[in-house]
């Protein structure tokens, strides 16, 4: 398995980590977009969001739960922020394993680049 998050999962690749559970990692954007970008991510490989499958459901709705939390603890869920899943080529996706971009600290523009 060469995917990037399967290893930064692993810990076969350093990252700062936000949150960590059994189901999930969280951890900050190497490139951020944002004073607050992070990314949560299943420990299960998922390659897009159209491989998202019933059975997942719950993971990928506790994704969400764990990115409202860390916006709660950066204090920026008043404030506002931004969750993305991009999927495939145009939206501009370019790692293929499931991941919720938390975005905050700042205005966000729309619509979106
Ligand atoms: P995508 O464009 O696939 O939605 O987002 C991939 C994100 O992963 C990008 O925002 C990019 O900066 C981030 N990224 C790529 N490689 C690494 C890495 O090795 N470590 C971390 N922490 N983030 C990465
Ligand atoms: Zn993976």
């Amino acid at each position: 398995m060469s995917c990037l998050f399967c290893k930064i999962v692993e810990k076969k690749i350093p990252s700062k980590i936000v949150y960590e559970d059994e189901r999930v990692l969280a951890f900050e954007d190497i490139n951020p977009q944002a004073p607050i970008h992070i990314l949560v991510i299943p420990k299960k490989h998922i390659s897009t969001s159209l491989e998202i499958k019933s059975d997942d459901n719950e993971l990928v709705g506790y994704m969400v739960q764990v990115a409202n939390n860390i916006a709660k603890e950066k204090n920026i869920a008043e404030r506002g922020f931004r969750l993305v899943m991009n999927c495939n080529r145009e939206s501009g996706q370019t790692v293929f394993h499931i991941h919720l971009h938390l975005f905050g600290g700042r205005i966000m523009h729309w619509p979106p680049g």
